[in-house]
């Protein structure tokens, strides 16, 4: 599922405008941290971006994937798969994949409130400082 890119570079990064994460569907909001991997794959370049919380279960599950699957590097989802892939490992398995957050359905939307919930909040003080209210419930 996964190509070999010719070159993948992860950073976290704070988001300079909202972004869409690519596990969860949610929306990014500008000025948090966020995880961003830019790499080539098939001659494109591109750029997934996802909330800190998203990222961490993937990175679990491509560790339990690898370590206690025994999948290849290649056969593990790729990036915005996440959902899909746990979804499928824990039917075929019959059971709770251990990465997945407890008390979360494995559904993109239930992964997007857990998101929200784990993404730090910056008080309103901070939030008032870059954009006015209006600003922001019009964006
Ligand atoms: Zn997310």
């Amino acid at each position: 599922m996964t190509d070999f890119p010719e070159f993948q570079n992860e950073r976290t990064s704070k988001a300079r405008k909202d972004h869409k994460c690519c596990e969860c569907d949610g929306i990014i909001f500008k000025g948090f941290a966020h995880k961003a991997v830019t790499g080539k794959w098939n001659g494109a370049v591109q750029t997934f971006r996802m909330h800190i919380a998203c990222s961490q279960i993937a990175e679990n599950a491509r560790d339990f994937f690898t370590t206690e699957v025994g999948l290849f590097e290649d056969e593990i989802f790729g990036f915005g798969e996440l959902v899909e892939a746990a979804r499928e490992d824990a039917d075929c398995g019959d059971y709770i994949p251990p990465y997945w957050p407890s008390g979360v359905w494995i559904s993109r939307g239930a992964l997007r409130q857990h998101a929200a919930k784990a993404s730090a909040l910056p008080s309103s003080e901070e939030r008032s400082d870059t954009a006015s209210p209006l600003v922001r419930a019009g964006a």
